[in-house]
C-alpha cells in the first residue's frame, strides 16, 4: 500500500519518508491529506498515520483554551519563541468549533503569531473543518501524530473556551491549560465549571499595567476555587499563575510547571495510563460517531423515525418504544 498513489498526490511512501526527515512541505501537504474529505484521500491518510504511528507520542501535547480576547495567540506566541529559546520545536495546531457552522471562524480570521509563524523550529497549523467536533479532532489528532513523527517535540492544541471542544482537547493532550481574565466573573469569561475542572493550570493573562493587583487577587480566588475540586487523578494539584503574554511576564512559569508535572506524571506511571486510555477512547468515539452516521443516514430509518416522531407526540407509541422499533429495524437492515 505504500506506493498508494492517487492522482495529483504523491505515493504514500514520499509522504511517510518526508515527515520522518523532517521535511515540513511534505508534512504541511499530509496534514492537508488527513483533512480532505476525498475518499482516495481518506485512504492515503490511513496509510501514511499508520506508518508514521511508531515514531509519534514523543512530544510533550499541550491543551490551550479561554474565551475569545483572553490573550491566546498573544500567549502563544510568547510561550512558543520561549520554548524555542529552550531548545524545543514547536507544533501549534487548533480547533475551532465556530468554523464549523459559519464560514467565520473566531481562530483564523486574524494575522495570528506573526513572528513565531516565520521563524524554522515553529510549525502553526490554522484549523482544520469539518460537519462535526469528532471530525475536526480526529484530523487534529492525526495531525498531531504526523507533527511528532516530523520531529516537534511540544505540541500545543488551542481551542476557544466556549463549548465542546474542550472536552475534544483535553482528551488528546496531556496537560490542559486555561487562560482567564482577571476582574471578570465566570460567567463573564463563560467558562464552565467543567472547564475549569479540566485545568492542570489557569494563567491569569494581561496582568500588566494597572491589572496587576486584581490578576493577584483573582489568582488567589481561583486557587481557592481549585482546591474545592477533588484530587485528580493524576495526582497533581492545579495551579494558578499570573501573566503578560505581552510583556513576556510569567512566561517561563508556564513552562516550568509543565515540567513538574511531566516529572511527576511519569514517575507515577499516569502519563502512559493517560494516553492509552486517551487511545483507547479516540476508538470509542470514532465507533460512536460511525455507528450514529450509519443509523441516522440510512433511508429507512430517516422515514421510520419522522412518522414515530409524530406517533410518540401523538402519545400513540412511547419515546422507548418508538427507540426499541428502530433499532430492531436497523439490526434486521443489516442482515
Ligand atoms: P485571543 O482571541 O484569545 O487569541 O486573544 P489575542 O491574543 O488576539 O488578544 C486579544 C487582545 O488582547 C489583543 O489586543 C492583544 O494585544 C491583547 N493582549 C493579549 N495579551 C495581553 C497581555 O498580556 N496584556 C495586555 N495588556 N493585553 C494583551
Amino acid at each position: 500500500m505504500k506506493n498508494y498513489k492517487p492522482k495529483g498526490r504523491l505515493t504514500a511512501a514520499a509522504y511517510i519518508d518526508g515527515i520522518l526527515k523532517g521535511d515540513r512541505v511534505l508534512l504541511s501537504r499530509a496534514i492537508t491529506i488527513v483533512e480532505s474529505n476525498l475518499e482516495s484521500d481518506k485512504i492515503l491518510a490511513k496509510e501514511i498515520v499508520q506508518s508514521i504511528l511508531p515514531y509519534s507520542g514523543k512530544s510533550i501535547r499541550i491543551g490551550i483554551t479561554g474565551v475569545p480576547g483572553v490573550g491566546k495567540s498573544t500567549f502563544i506566541e510568547a510561550f512558543g519563541k520561549y520554548l524555542i529559546t529552550q531548545g524545543k520545536r514547536v507544533a501549534i495546531l487548533s480547533i475551532d468549533p465556530s468554523s464549523q457552522r459559519s464560514k467565520g471562524s473566531i481562530l483564523g480570521d486574524k494575522t495570528r503569531m506573526e513572528e513565531l509563524a516565520t521563524m524554522q523550529e515553529a510549525y502553526i497549523r490554522p484549523s482544520a473543518s469539518g460537519d462535526t467536533l469528532g471530525g475536526v479532532a480526529n484530523k487534529t489528532g492525526e495531525s498531531m501524530l504526523l507533527c511528532e513523527a516530523n520531529g516537534y517535540d511540544v505540541v500545543l492544541i488551542e481551542t476557544v473556551g466556549v463549548g465542546q471542544s474542550e472536552t475534544a482537547v483535553h482528551g488528546m493532550t496531556d496537560f490542559f491549560l486555561l487562560l482567564m481574565l482577571s476582574g471578570a466573573g465566570d460567567e463573564l469569561q463563560g467558562i464552565k465549571k467543567g472547564i475549569m475542572e479540566m485545568a492542570d493550570m489557569v494563567v491569569i493573562n494581561k496582568a500588566d499595567g494597572d491589572n496587576v493587583r486584581m490578576s493577584e487577587m483573582a489568582r488567589l480566588q481561583y486557587q481557592n476555587a481549585l482546591h474545592i475540586f477533588p484530587q485528580s487523578e493524576s495526582g497533581w494539584s492545579p495551579v494558578v499563575s499570573t501573566a503578560s503574554a505581552i510583556k513576556n511576564i510569567g512566561i517561563d512559569t508556564v513552562w516550568t510547571e509543565i515540567s513538574k508535572f511531566k516529572e511527576l506524571v511519569d514517575g507515577n506511571g499516569y502519563f502512559l495510563k493517560n494516553r492509552n486510555h486517551q487511545q483507547i477512547d479516540w476508538m470509542y468515539n470514532n465507533i460512536n460517531e460511525e455507528l450514529k452516521h450509519l443509523f441516522y443516514g440510512s433511508a429507512s430509518i430517516k422515514k421510520h423515525l419522522s412518522e414515530l416522531k409524530n406517533d410518540i407526540i401523538s402519545a400513540k407509541i412511547s419515546p422507548v418504544k418508538a427507540a426499541e422499533i428502530l433499532i430492531e429495524e436497523f439490526k434486521n437492515s443489516l442482515g
